[in-house]
């Protein structure tokens, strides 16, 4: 299981700054997750304005 940001994101940056793990880029319009490095901690959707990242 893993993190998946939905088309909410602004771009804003802010989960990338706060995952342990740095699985998260910023991607073409929006930041993404590698699904392979995500620990599923959750760090990254408490810190979202939009609450773009959700667990799937
Ligand atoms: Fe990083 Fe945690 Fe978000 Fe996964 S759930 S992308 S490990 S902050
Ligand atoms: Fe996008 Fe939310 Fe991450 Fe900002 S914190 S880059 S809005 S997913």
């Amino acid at each position: 299981m893993a993190y998946r940001i939905t088309d909410d994101c602004i771009a804003c940056g802010a989960c990338a700054a706060g995952c342990p793990v740095d699985a998260i880029s910023e991607g073409d319009g929006k930041y993404v997750i590698d699904a392979e490095t995500c620990i599923d901690c959750g760090a990254c959707a408490g810190d979202c304005p939009v609450d773009a990242p959700v667990a799937e």
